[in-house]
């Protein structure tokens, strides 16, 4: 069976290629996000491969369904870049890797709050230059101190551990309560009043219509002075604009950034010698309290391994017709 494997790096090859040695798929990489001036690259293809920044739009799927796809193997568990809709109506089965690196989130988003706490970055930069002052460098004690998570799914119930271990109040909003974090003492109640109550926020939902923006304008003036936000889901739970004004206000006192909304285009390439375009984003970077780091969160050896291994056998499943049912995703999500 021919995959085209779309928005492949090298470290993807390398990953997928070692995975495959026991299947035997015949994958074709390209490097090319897949939209709709590239996807006559998989014309004849039975599958394609993709990844967070392919946009599989219903205009996509309409043309790769009338030129001989059936399967799209997702290379990562969100799947808000592809309309569902479109793709049961088409016919696609689509399959994805629900989970390979929830404890590298969680680490990482772990990483954003000490960094941004304890000003790594700035004091890593000034010893460089033998600057050892430490004015401007004072950061707070996470003891005792309240994070809201919000999402206590696989990635958020691990964070609700670690912090428990840093000795802090962890409170949570979702719609299901995760049985797991109330056994650890994790309290549940409405996004209001988490936003009121904590001094860390951490966002750990899907990207979907119900949780699109959810830190808007409104949620930014609920939250507590001088609060720390960091975002290791997807960018469009936030309104960038409104978190600016939050930074500009000092009501956001942090922000940890691992997703960005318009990150496509951006994220996973080196712009480092072209001009930023995106000028929201450029005013995000002059802030001093801001961190980003670009879509890193899940990438570990550990994970990189389990999204290619997950990925080759989903693919040898659909060929078998025993694709496993938590792999499958359908429009039925968008209504969950
Ligand atoms: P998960 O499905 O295990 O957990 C999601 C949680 O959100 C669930 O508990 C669910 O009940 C809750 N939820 C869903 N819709 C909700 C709503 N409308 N309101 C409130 N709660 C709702 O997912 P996960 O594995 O913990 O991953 C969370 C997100 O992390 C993913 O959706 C993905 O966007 C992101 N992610 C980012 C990276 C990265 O590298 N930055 C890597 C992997 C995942």
């Amino acid at each position: 069976m021919k995959i085209a494997v779309f928005s492949t790096k090298p470290y993807d090859r390398k990953f997928l290629d070692r995975a495959n040695q026991r299947f035997g798929h015949d994958l074709v990489y390209f490097e090319p996000n897949l939209n709709i001036e590239t996807c006559k690259l998989a014309f004849g293809f039975e599958a394609v491969c993709v990844f967070v920044h392919d946009s599989l739009t219903r205009e996509v799927l309409q043309l790769l369904a009338d030129n001989g796809t059936h399967l799209i193997a997702l290379r990562c568990a969100g799947f808000n870049n592809i309309d569902l809709v479109a793709a049961d109506e088409l016919g696609f089965k689509i399959l994805r890797v629900p989970a390979y690196s929830p404890n590298g989130v969680a680490e990482h988003a772990v990483s954003l709050m000490l960094a941004l706490n304890r000003k790594i970055y700035r004091s890593h930069n000034r010893v460089r230059e033998g600057n050892f002052s430490l004015e401007g460098l004072l950061g707070f004690e996470m003891y005792n101190k309240t994070v809201g998570i919000l999402g206590t799914g696989k990635i958020g119930e691990i964070l609700a551990r670690i912090m428990k271990g840093f000795g802090m109040n962890v409170v949570a909003y979702d719609v299901a309560v995760n049985p797991r974090c109330e056994a650890m003492g994790v309290k549940y109640m409405g996004v209001k009043e988490l936003l009121n109550q904590s001094d860390i926020i951490s966002l750990h939902l899907p990207l979907l219509p119900d949780t699109y923006h959810i830190i808007d304008d409104e949620a930014v003036a609920q939250m507590k002075d001088n609060v720390m936000l960091i975002n290791t889901s997807r960018g469009g739970l936030i309104d960038t604009p409104a978190v600016i004004e939050g930074l500009k206000s000092g009501k956001i006192g942090w922000m940890g950034l691992d997703v960005y909304e318009e990150e496509e285009g951006l994220f996973f390439e080196d712009l480092s010698g072209r001009v930023i375009q995106d000028d929201v984003f450029a005013r995000l970077l002059t802030f001093p309290n801001v961190v980003i780091t670009g879509h890193q969160a899940f990438f570990t050896d550990t994970a990189l391994t389990n999204i290619a291994d997950m990925t080759v056998q989903n693919i040898a499943d659909f060929k078998n017709d025993t694709p496993r049912p938590e792999n499958i995703v359908t429009a039925a999500f968008k209504k969950s």
